[in-house]
């Protein structure tokens, strides 16, 4: 029981079922399970409004990988908390099935939304087929509201770097089997899932063939700019991925991304894009398509064990771009469209 289970109010639950009931993808079709997803998004609908009475900006945190035994979800709780992050959507590593992440909502449900694997541990990698053929039996239960990040193209994280395990340079084909299946049963349950792509030209038209042949899939590319090798991307920059938002309408972004400062050190690049180097600052140019497609863009931390201790900075470094923006797109990035996403539903 948390604290914001109070503000679940008889309007939020009802607001809730009536979210539910329009749902048009909705995996669930049996009423008591159904009545469990209105519960669900009732208490996160309670803990948004909570925050917004204090008169500050909820965040959900759309990108984390929660490990079993690994994560200390008291820690992450408490951190969301001191930073107005309203929920996060746990999705669950380094476990047979996916049911860890509903174990954890369980417990927390006002503030974790719970998401199928995480495609980012040897599981996805070796077998990335029968990975899928998981989640889409771990869909059917009907207890997720979204998919984890699956990694097509990995460079090793900076922790991995600095740890000398380069082992996580990963490669699997998103035009392979597994990519279909993937597209496939988001479009199949309207659920949306997240890829890490890397920046590289010759990944471009790949990704594009599938998000034409798929268009009803909901695609989350994460890491927005998140540029490590600059010789591998002439192609990739606002103008690039504005032309890929007017393609493709469910097309998203997140941005977990590094800051100015931030150096990939395998290339010695600044690899957070968005920003110039000098001021910090958001570059006039992305600011832009921000703005202009406020729609597209969701926040995110990138939490995972190993940088738990970052949480408050990483949510940091998400407000500060987001008072860049204007208010109205502030909000939507911060947690409107992902609360679409998530419920079906526009907030409010
Ligand atoms: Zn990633």
């Amino acid at each position: 029981m948390t604290p914001d289970t109070k503000f679940v109010t008889r309007r939020a639950l009802l607001r809730g079922i009536a979210a539910v009931a329009s749902l048009p993808f909705c995996p669930v079709r049996g009423f008591a399970q159904s009545n469990t997803r209105a519960q669900s998004i009732a208490g996160w609908q309670g803990r948004i409004e909570s925050i917004l009475a204090r008169g500050r900006l909820p965040i959900i945190d759309v990108q984390a990988t929660y490990v079993p035994g690994q994560t200390n979800v008291a820690k992450v709780i408490s951190m969301m908390d001191e930073t107005d992050v309203a929920q996060i959507v746990f999705a669950s590593a380094m476990a047979a099935d996916s049911s860890p992440s509903i174990e954890a909502h369980r417990a927390n449900p006002a503030h974790v939304i719970p998401a199928s694997n995480s495609g980012e541990f040897p599981r996805w990698w070796t077998r990335p087929e029968p990975f899928v053929d998981g989640v889409a039996r771990d869909l059917k239960g009907g207890g997720y509201f979204m998919m984890g990040e699956h990694e097509f193209r990995h460079y090793p994280s900076p922790e991995q770097v600095e740890a000398g395990q380069f082992q996580r340079d990963i490669t699997v084909d998103i035009t392979g089997a597994a990519g279909h299946a993937l597209f496939k049963l988001s479009e199949e349950t309207g659920l949306a899932f997240q890829i890490h792509n890397e920046i590289e030209d010759r990944l471009l038209a790949p990704l594009e063939s599938m998000l034409t042949r798929y268009r009803g899939a909901k695609v989350i590319w994460c890491h927005l700019g998140m540029i490590r090798y600059p010789n591998r991307s002439t192609i990739y920059g606002p103008a690039y991925v504005t032309g890929l938002i007017e393609k493709f309408p469910n097309l998203h972004f997140d941005l977990a991304s590094p800051p100015a400062q931030n150096i990939y050190k395998p290339s010695g690049a600044h690899d957070g894009t968005l920003y110039d180097p000098a001021s910090g600052k958001l570059r006039d140019d992305w600011r832009n398509v921000l703005e202009s497609h406020s729609g597209r863009f969701l926040a995110a931390s990138d939490y995972r064990p190993q940088v738990e201790q970052n949480y408050t900075r990483a949510i940091g470094f998400q407000r500060r771009l987001l008072e860049q923006l204007s208010r109205t797109s502030g909000e939507a990035i911060a947690f409107k469209n992902a609360w679409r996403l998530v419920t079906g539903t526009n907030w409010g």
